[in-house]
């Protein structure tokens, strides 16, 4: 792909999540009387009432009849293997799929688009490659009017990233777990109720992923944010999540609460413990060992593995601003 195709691509990307947060605006004045400004905050109630959905052409349903509560500040996974509607289900309660069936209510309004107050992030960060770590951190601020909030919140925001030494860096710059940073903290400025992953940590390496995964379950702890996250790694369920949803093709079909994860990396028997116990019904509901579920996941992640957008653009030179910027 030549240089401004790969530019448009990523350029689209990060457009249309500012255009998500764009479209929730509405919401804004009424979230802020709610939060109070960086401290706690009260998580949204998420109720999806028996939602279907299909795509055009596809077989089956990708989603089919699922209901489920997520409690204010609940953390929840959504746990399965690739293709059993994980991330429909994810988009769903974000708006940006409307079921074919069913409804979404988040604090007593029903979805129908996204909103500041639930965040989606995903996989690649999509910041803009031009802007340093502060801009990007105050887009979402600069894109719903609330530039005023920047001077005290992006700060603040950074050090809870702890990427207050790389304000002013290039986002190019960074590394992948740092650019996940950057893309948790535009997140967080919008003060969110809720906070939705779509395994946004599986492109990065082992110890990078660990650290972001306790980071924000810590954050959206002690902020009272609820979690939902879309994975089939079952050691990041056991970390993040209180109830970890086991899901085949298009359905729920078990539930696990999982014990609170250890703060310290030597006090992990509870952990171990919860673990086991996910695995035990991951392995119960496909029918075979997590070994194998775990070798054809990693396989399947391989192959479908992208470079990371500042890798492949590394190749091919910087992203500068655009002549309008
Ligand atoms: P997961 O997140 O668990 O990997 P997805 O929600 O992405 O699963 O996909 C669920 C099912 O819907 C799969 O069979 C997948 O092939 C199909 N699917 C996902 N996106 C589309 C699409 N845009 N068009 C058609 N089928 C899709």
């Amino acid at each position: 792909m030549g240089l401004l195709a790969r530019f448009l691509l990523l350029q689209h990307r990060t457009e249309r999540s500012v255009f998500l947060v764009r479209q929730g605006g509405r919401h804004t004045e009424q979230r802020q009387m709610r939060s109070n400004g960086m401290g706690s905050q009260a998580g949204a109630h998420i109720a999806i009432e028996d939602v279907s959905h299909r795509y055009r052409n596809a077989d089956g349903w990708a989603v089919d009849s699922v209901s489920l509560t997520v409690e204010p500040g609940e953390a929840v996974a959504l746990l399965g293997r690739s293709g059993c509607g994980k991330s429909t289900l994810l988009h769903v309660i974000a708006g940006l799929i409307k079921p074919a069936h069913g409804r979404v209510v988040i604090d007593g309004r029903v979805v129908t688009g996204p909103s500041p107050n639930w965040v989606v992030m995903f996989q690649q960060p999509s910041l803009y490659p031009w802007m340093t770590v502060e801009q990007n951190v105050a887009v979402g601020l600069r894109f719903n009017g609330r530039m005023k909030e920047a001077a005290t919140r992006v700060p603040e925001l950074l050090e809870l990233v702890e990427l207050s030494e790389f304000r002013d860096r290039n986002v190019q710059d960074l590394s992948g777990g740092q650019q996940q940073r950057v893309a948790l903290a535009r997140a967080l400025a919008l003060s969110p109720d809720a906070l939705l992953l779509d395994e946004p940590f599986s492109a990065l390496d082992a110890f990078t992923r660990a650290n972001l995964q306790r980071d924000v379950r810590r954050i959206t702890r002690e902020r009272g944010i609820t979690l939902v996250l879309v994975t089939h790694d079952v050691n990041e369920a056991a970390t993040m999540a209180d109830r970890a949803l086991i899901m085949q093709p298009g359905r729920i079909v078990k539930s696990v609460i999982v014990p609170e994860a250890p703060q310290s990396q030597g006090d992990d028997q509870q952990f171990r413990l919860s673990r086991a116990a996910l695995i035990e019904a991951y392995e119960a509901v496909a029918g075979m060992s997590f070994a194998d579920i775990a070798g054809q996941e990693t396989a399947l992640g391989a192959a479908e593995a992208e470079p990371g957008v500042f890798e492949r653009r590394v190749e091919s030179g910087r992203v500068a601003a655009p002549a309008t910027e």
